[in-house]
């Protein structure tokens, strides 16, 4: 039996550096999130997309972003802080990833 070293764990600081796009349509959250109950990795750099173009980067609150993490679909809005408008989750993108919030 050979033994492997698993790379996949590298350390990723969610939220504060940008992060490469992961080849998982879904980012997994590190075993220390997971314990936590966090279904995602803690995240708190949101990017508004509207037609095409982004916005500047929205710091979610810390109580959202751990809402997220845990529950990815359960809040719908998202409030753009360059627009300052409220807007459907879908139509923002965490920021280093082209995952989707709210999926
Ligand atoms: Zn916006």
């Amino acid at each position: 039996m050979a033994r492997e070293v698993d790379r996949t764990g590298a350390s990723v600081h969610p939220g504060s550096m940008e992060s490469k796009p992961s080849a998982d349509a879904v980012t997994k959250p590190s075993e220390a999130e997971a314990a936590r109950g966090f279904t995602r990795p803690l995240r708190d750099a949101v990017v508004h997309v509207v037609a095409g173009k982004r916005c500047p980067v929205t710091i979610l609150p810390a109580d959202v972003a751990d809402l997220f993490a845990r529950q990815p679909t359960v809040l719908d809005r998202v409030r753009c802080s360059a627009c300052r408008q409220d807007f459907p989750a879908s139509a923002f993108t965490w920021h280093g990833s082209d995952d989707r919030v709210g999926s």
